[in-house]
């Protein structure tokens, strides 16, 4: 299928490059990757990035290599390399043929670095990393020469095979680009490309004692795989320096259509961190439960919490792409799930701070069961069935001793409420618990009106939502709150400092009998209380409220 162009929505600045490449004739496809490092899981930045990648190619009929970086194998687990698959995959993305893993290609890699030897392009330094840093130089003075700078081609050859061959001691040597040590750019003053590290590697074992650093291996591990347009985030934006001097002094990769690094803003999300060293500091000091802990603002996490790979793509495509570094309003994430889930998730009542109220007028022993929509705009998705009897639970929130002001509308003494999809009731009196609290409400009902206003005219403003009692489900609910206080969390070197420690809060109420055998992860909106589904990790019937129904924090 021949290239297509993409909707006006979600233009960005990469998308009239690739115009501009297909219409010149530099590419005639569109081949991205993503290419994470398996070292954490990811997060909604990476998910950003993973909606750009993917969207990108697929909207332009091109495909999207998911490449692990995989070159720190000091860094890296299996464990991680699987969860970042299926956290792709469960965005709603699928990757051209086979992962594809930057370690299968270690051999033509180091063919490179010989090749960039063979060119005096490259030399085997021995300063130790602190004289490296010293003779950088700043960024207002130039650099120094490395002693080692001008050994021969024939020497460096035997010290990079012997380097490969773990005949130096981790650190004692590395191989460095011969490039400019007074370049303004400070990545260009001889980059490191190969080190040696000891450690056997996840993919490729004790096969090697070597490992290239990210900016060697990210240009040619594109250009082996062809890709076209390799995006990444703006803080690699002086790297590209070496990203084209690699592909350039290269015989193989230095062509017309060789690849080209475009650079983005990365997402940072207001009271979240999107550092994955700084998410996986509260996973190892437990200030979460994990990595997918519902306040986490990773994809295991938001998936947990009830967030759908829809309202994720659609916060991705809401924030657009740009060059510019901002703090992203956390509301705007929300009101993408609020979105979605307000379409489709089914209604259902929960009580989360039950007290009991009596029907007094109600028979005793009867127990009445009605239909309940489990949409309101929508009739397609049917009903449900409720129960109601003389004892039943409301939420403590819904009834008050002393009315604040006439704009009340929730249940006093002498006051009428709607009881949601059943009848009007009117509470008359109270009991309190021996520390003064409120304990039994004591209301009577007008049984001709279900499902419809009172017959003599009165008006009944408010709707409550209620369950029955002896039909009631016990059931824990988990209420978030942000993790951190601050909005910018990122910026405490110790951001326990920061932490919120109301940021979980969990209640003993009641759902309705139609969610007793509730399916894990499943939506619902619990009327007027928010969007809820069942815990995956937990026993018995938890639900995580996912978000409210209003925006709450910007009121
Ligand atoms: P590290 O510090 O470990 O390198 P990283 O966040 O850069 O962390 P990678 O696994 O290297 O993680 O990221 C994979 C891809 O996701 C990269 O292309 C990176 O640019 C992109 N990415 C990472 N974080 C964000 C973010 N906050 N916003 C947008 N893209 C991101
Ligand atoms: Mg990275």
């Amino acid at each position: 299928m021949p290239p297509k162009k993409t909707s006006e929505k979600s233009r960005n600045f990469i998308l009239n490059v690739i115009d501009e490449d297909l219409s010149t004739g530099k590419h005639s496809s569109v081949i991205t990757r993503f290419p994470p490092e398996p070292n954490g899981y990811l997060h909604i930045g990476h998910a950003k990035s993973i909606c750009l990648n993917f969207g990108t190619a697929k909207n332009y009929n091109g495909y999207c290599n998911l490449r692990f970086d995989d070159t720190n194998p000091s860094k890296e687990d299996i464990e991680f390399v699987n969860s970042i698959k299926k956290d792709v995959n469960w965005l709603g993305f699928s990757w051209n043929n086979e992962v594809k893993f930057s370690s299968s290609y270690f051999d033509i890699f180091y063919q490179s670095a010989v090749e960039l030897i063979k060119k005096n392009l490259a030399y085997v330094c021995f300063l130790s990393p602190e004289e490296i840093r010293k003779y950088r130089g700043t960024l207002k003075k130039p650099g120094k020469n490395s002693p080692f700078r001008d050994s021969t081609i024939n020497d460096n050859i035997v010290l990079f095979d012997k380097m490969k061959a773990g005949e130096f001691k981790e650190g004692e040597c590395v191989l460095r680009a011969k490039i400019d040590m007074a370049s303004s750019f400070m990545c260009m003053r001889d980059p490191t490309l190969y080190r040696i590290r000891f450690e056997t590697h996840h993919q490729t074992k004790d096969d090697w004692c070597i490992y290239p650093m990210y900016d060697f291996a990210h240009c040619l591990g594109d250009a082996i795989e062809g890709v076209t347009h390799s995006i990444c985030t703006l803080e690699f934006q002086d790297n590209r320096r070496i990203y084209n001097w690699t592909l350039e002094n290269l015989d193989a990769f230095n062509k017309p259509d060789r690849p080209h690094q475009y650079e983005f803003s990365r997402l940072n999300l207001e009271y979240a961190t999107t550092s994955k060293r700084k998410l996986k500091l509260l996973v190892d000091n437990d200030y979460v439960s994990g990595w997918n802990d519902p306040r986490m603002p990773t994809i295991s996490g938001l998936k947990r919490r009830g967030y759908t790979p829809a309202s994720i793509r659609d916060f991705s495509e809401r924030i657009g792409v740009s060059k510019v570094n901002s703090l992203t309003d956390i509301s705007i994430l929300e009101s993408s799930i609020r979105d979605d889930l307000n379409l489709t998730a089914p209604r259902a009542m929960a009580v989360i701070n039950p007290i009991k109220l009596v029907i007094e007028n109600y028979p005793e022993g009867k127990i009445e069961s009605l239909s309940a929509p489990l949409h309101p705009q929508n009739e397609e998705m049917g009903a449900r069935k409720i129960f109601f009897s003389r004892e039943i639970y409301i939420d403590k929130d819904d009834f008050t001793e002393v009315v604040p002001n006439n704009k009340y509308k929730r249940l006093s003494i002498d006051k009428e409420v709607r009881l949601r999809n059943s009848y009007v009731i009117k509470a008359s009196r109270f009991n309190k618990d021996e520390n003064g609290n409120i304990s039994t409400i004591y209301c009577t009902y007008d049984p001709d009106t279900l499902g419809k206003n009172p017959i003599d005219g009165r008006k009944v403003k408010g709707v409550i939502h209620y369950v029955e009692s002896t039909k009631a489900i016990s059931a824990k609910f988990k209420i978030y709150d942000r993790l951190f206080l601050d909005s910018n969390p990122s910026q405490f070197d110790d951001m326990s400092l920061a932490l919120n420690p109301n940021s979980l809060i969990i209640k003993n109420g009641y759902v309705e009998y139609s969610l007793k055998n509730v399916e894990i992860g499943k939506a619902y909106q619990f009327e007027r209380e928010g969007y809820f589904c069942r815990d995956t990790e937990s026993e018995g019937l938890v639900f995580n409220k996912t978000v409210g129904l209003r925006d709450t924090w910007s009121q």
